[in-house]
């Protein structure tokens, strides 16, 4: 039976690096005998402009009932100040979806380690994968506004930190054994739950995974000064904002990261960049961070570990041969650079 893959191209340069992600999707599929099935709907502004509603109805049933929504990106200048916003889609959608779960793995790829900010002999072999809570914490707790005085909540309850705790701890099973529960445990009640309800499920299920916990702010330290000391980093939900774009510029473009946001039946994947509308419709943009998200959804939600590794492996593989977008200071296109890694695929 094909396996529903929805795709939501979306605005700007969404579309083009979805079609990227599609075709790579579409050969490595091949190679590994994996029927799929794809079917395209509107969404965003795209939708807005069709519709009159970036979340319609038809592609709210169309995402529920697929094994994976891939998701291009949204937005864009033409929407702003509109009504409705493209970006209010995308809340909705995350919410529908009930992923709670957000995946952003960060890697330095070989001979790209002089593209980031840090000093290469730091950068080199960096590959980490935060795991943030995405539906708790303070940006859902109840607020208070206020010009002398205002407030907000951090409320997580022990069921929220055990099932993202599992995310994070059946990832790194896949990866180096490894997880860094981020907290800050010497001032946060919240933190002390955290940590305590991650423990007591790494003794009860996880004994093979080792886990350290480490205080944010060393946290945010550590990240520039030994990126490659980590593997796993499992966050809340405004630690794990504020760390995965520290995280996510180590790499040196937008282009290249990769995300997942998991927890509910089903997967969402998008690359991390916006609609990029400078770029949109000349064939420029990095389909990386596109095809990238694509080996996240044959990792996460077809359950094909080999598949997704063969697409890791192509991209790094034409990466290192020279194939670069403009943002890695190359000039191949994005379709070029999509052929480029559909040849090195298997
Ligand atoms: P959003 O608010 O949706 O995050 P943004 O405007 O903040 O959007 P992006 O759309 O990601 O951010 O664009 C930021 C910069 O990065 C732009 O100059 C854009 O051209 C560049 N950029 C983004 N994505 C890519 C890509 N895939 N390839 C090359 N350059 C990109
Ligand atoms: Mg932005």
């Amino acid at each position: 039976m094909s396996r529903r893959i929805v795709l939501l191209p979306g605005d700007g340069v969404g579309p083009e690096v979805t079609a990227a992600a599609r075709l790579v999707l579409e050969e490595a599929a091949r190679r590994h005998d994996v029927a799929l099935a794809f079917e395209e709907h509107p969404f965003g502004g795209a939708a807005i402009d069709a519709a009159g509603d970036p979340f319609p109805d038809e592609t709210r049933a169309a995402c529920l009932q697929a094994e994976a929504v891939f998701l291009g990106a949204v937005g864009g200048p033409k929407w702003d100040g509109a009504p409705r916003r493209p970006e209010a889609g995308l809340l909705a959608l995350r919410e529908a979806l009930g992923v709670f779960a957000n995946l952003r793995p960060m890697r330095v790829l070989p001979g790209m380690e002089t593209l980031g900010p840090l000093k290469p002999e730091i950068a080199r072999g960096a590959d980490i994968l935060i795991v943030r809570e995405l539906t708790g914490g303070a940006y859902f707790g109840r607020r208070e506004e206020g010009r002398a005085r205002a407030r907000d909540e951090i409320v997580y309850a022990r069921e929220e930190v055990e099932r993202v705790a599992r995310v994070a701890f059946e990832a790194a099973r896949g990866r180096r054994g490894r997880v860094a529960s981020v907290d800050k445990a010497n001032v946060l009640a919240t933190s002390r739950l955290w940590r305590a309800a991650a423990s007591e499920l790494h003794e009860r299920e996880y004994p093979d995974v080792a886990l350290e916990h480490v205080l944010v702010d060393a946290m945010a330290m550590k990240l520039v000064l030994a990126p490659a000391s980590f593997d796993v980093i499992l966050t809340e939900n405004m630690f794990g904002d504020i760390l995965s774009d520290e995280a996510s510029v180590i790499a040196g473009s937008i282009g290249l990261s990769p995300s997942a946001s998991l927890g509910g039946a089903v997967g969402l994947y998008e690359p991390i960049h916006g609609s990029a509308p400078d770029i949109a419709g000349q064939d420029k943009a990095n389909p990386a961070g596109a095809i990238l998200s694509a080996a996240m959804l044959a990792r996460f939600s077809l359950g094909t570990e080999h598949m997704a590794r063969d697409i890791e492996q192509a991209v790094e593989e034409a990466i290192a041969s020279g194939a670069r977008t403009a943002d890695l200071g190359g000039t191949l296109g994005c379709r070029a650079f999509t052929q480029a890694v559909l040849e090195r695929l298997g």
